[in-house]
C-alpha cells in the first residue's frame, strides 16, 4: 500500500494486549488457584520470533504448564470467540463451553483446528497443551489502515474476561 500506509493494529494486536493487561491487573487483586504467568511475545507477525525464542529458552519448565491461552484481536466479540487448536485441546475447549453456556457470556464459543498462525503454535510443538481465542464481530478490519483506535468497539470485552477468569479457576 507505499509508504504512507500505516497499520495501527487497534485489534491485531492493541486490543490482546489490553486483554492480558485487563487480566494481570485482575489476578493481582485477586490470586489465582494456580500461578499465572503473563508473557507478551513480540514479532509474531515476523514469524513467532518472540515465541520461538521463549520457548527455546523458558523462564521456567515448559512441563510445568498446564496450558497456554494465546489472546489476541479481542476487538469485538460479538458473535463470541473462537478456539484455535481446540480440537487437540479438547479438555480445554470443553471447559471453556460449559463455563459459558453455564454463565452465558457469549453467543458462540467456536472450535476451529490447529494453524501455525500465532504464539500458541511453537508451545504446542514442545508438548505444551496450547491454544489461541480470537474475537468475532464488527467490521474484521485486520491487517489494514481501518484497524485503528477509533473503529475498535470492544463489544462484550467484560464477558471475555470473565470467561477467562472462571477458566482459569477451573483448569
Ligand atoms: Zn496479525
Amino acid at each position: 500500500m507505499g509508504n504512507e500506509a500505516i497499520f495501527k493494529g487497534g485489534s491485531d494486536n492493541a486490543s490482546g494486549v489490553s486483554m492480558l493487561l485487563y487480566l494481570a491487573k485482575y489476578f493481582t487483586e485477586h490470586k489465582p488457584r494456580c500461578n499465572v504467568a503473563f508473557i507478551l511475545f513480540s514479532g509474531e507477525e515476523a514469524g513467532l520470533i518472540g515465541s520461538s525464542f521463549y520457548t527455546q529458552n523458558p523462564m521456567f519448565p515448559l512441563r510445568q504448564i498446564k496450558c497456554v491461552v494465546n489472546i489476541d484481536i479481542m476487538g469485538n466479540a460479538e458473535k463470541g470467540i473462537t478456539v484455535v487448536n481446540g480440537e487437540s485441546c479438547r479438555k480445554e475447549f470443553d471447559l471453556l463451553q460449559t463455563i459459558n453456556k453455564e454463565k452465558n457470556y457469549l453467543p458462540e464459543v467456536k472450535i476451529r483446528g490447529q494453524a501455525a498462525i500465532s504464539d500458541h503454535y511453537l508451545f504446542s510443538e514442545s508438548g505444551v497443551p496450547a491454544i489461541f481465542i480470537y474475537s468475532n464481530g464488527g467490521q474484521g478490519y485486520y491487517h489494514d489502515v481501518f484497524d485503528t483506535a477509533e473503529n475498535l468497539m470492544l463489544t462484550r470485552f467484560e464477558e471475555v474476561a470473565a470467561l477467562l477468569i472462571d477458566f482459569a479457576s477451573k483448569i
